[in-house]
C-alpha cells in the first residue's frame, strides 16, 4: 500500500528519491475544525454588504487569502476589483463574526499525529492563507511545543496565496529542504492545487462536506476520509519512504 503513489510521484516529477524530513500542515480544516465557522462568517459578512455567497463557495474558495476571496466576489457580482477599503471592511467584519462563532475545536486525532511526527524527528511547518492576528498564540495554546514561529507561512508572508504554489514554495525555501523531502497535509481543493503545483507530495484529508473526488482532481497523491484514518495509516505510509543514500 502507498508504494505505487510514491513511485508515481517520483517518476512524474523526475525526483531522485522520496525521503521526507518535514511535514507541512495547512491550518483550517487540518489542525482546527474551523471551516464551518469560516463558511458561516463569510456568508454573513458578504450578505451584510449585499453580496451573495454560499457556504459551498466558501469551502471551494478555502485556502485563498481573504483579500483574494473578496476580490473574486466583486469580480463576479460587480465586474470589477474590490478596493482596498472594501477588502479591509469585509475582512474585518468576517474575522469578527468568525471569532464570535466558536467553531474552532481541534480536528480529532491531529494532536496524536503531530506528536508522532515530532517523535520521529520530522520537522513541522504551518502553511496557511489565514491572516488572523491571533494565529501564533492560538497554535501555541492548542498545540503547545509543536509549532514554531520560524516554521510558518501565513497570509502576511505571501503576495498571491493558494492556489498559487507560492506559499508552499516559500515554506520549502524556509525549510532549506528539497521538494522530495517534504509531505503536505491539506484539506481543501485550492490548497491541494497549490502544494501539487509546488511539486510536493500531497496528502488530502477530507474533513469537510465536499466530494473527495475533487481532491484527487486537484492533484492529491493520497486522499483520506478523516485524520484518524491518516493517523492509523501513518506507519504504513512511512515504511514506503525510500531510505537515504
Ligand atoms: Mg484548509
Amino acid at each position: 500500500m502507498f508504494s505505487n503513489q510514491i513511485e508515481e510521484f517520483i517518476r512524474l516529477n523526475k525526483y531522485p528519491t522520496f525521503h521526507p524530513k518535514a511535514i507541512f500542515f495547512d491550518m483550517d480544516g487540518v489542525l482546527f475544525d474551523s471551516m464551518r465557522g469560516h463558511a458561516t462568517a463569510w456568508v454573513a459578512a458578504l450578505k451584510q454588504m449585499g453580496l451573495p455567497f454560499t457556504e459551498k463557495e466558501a469551502y471551494l474558495n478555502e485556502g485563498r487569502t481573504g483579500s483574494s476571496t473578496i476580490n473574486g466576489v466583486f469580480v463576479k457580482v460587480h465586474g470589477r476589483n474590490a478596493t482596498e477599503n472594501e477588502k479591509q471592511t469585509i475582512y474585518r467584519l468576517k474575522s469578527k463574526l468568525f471569532e464570535a462563532s466558536k467553531h474552532s475545536g481541534k480536528i480529532p486525532f491531529v494532536t496524536d499525529l503531530l506528536k508522532k511526527i515530532q517523535s520521529q524527528q520530522l520537522e513541522i511547518f504551518v502553511v496557511t492563507g489565514s491572516g488572523q492576528p491571533s494565529l501564533i498564540n492560538n497554535l501555541e495554546v492548542n498545540f503547545p511545543g509543536l509549532f514554531h514561529k520560524n516554521k510558518m507561512v501565513t497570509a502576511f508572508d505571501v503576495q498571491f496565496g493558494k492556489p498559487h504554489p507560492e506559499p508552499y514554495l516559500m515554506a520549502l525555501k524556509k525549510s532549506g529542504l528539497k521538494p522530495w523531502e517534504v509531505v503536505v497535509v491539506e484539506n481543501a481543493p485550492l490548497g491541494v492545487e497549490s502544494s501539487s503545483k509546488a511539486g510536493l507530495f500531497t496528502i488530502a484529508v477530507n474533513t469537510g462536506p465536499l466530494d473527495p473526488s475533487i481532491l484527487t482532481e486537484s492533484g492529491a497523491n493520497l486522499v483520506f476520509n478523516s485524520m484518524k484514518e491518516l493517523f492509523d495509516q501513518w506507519e504504513a505510509f512511512r515504511k514506503n519512504w525510500r531510505t537515504e543514500n
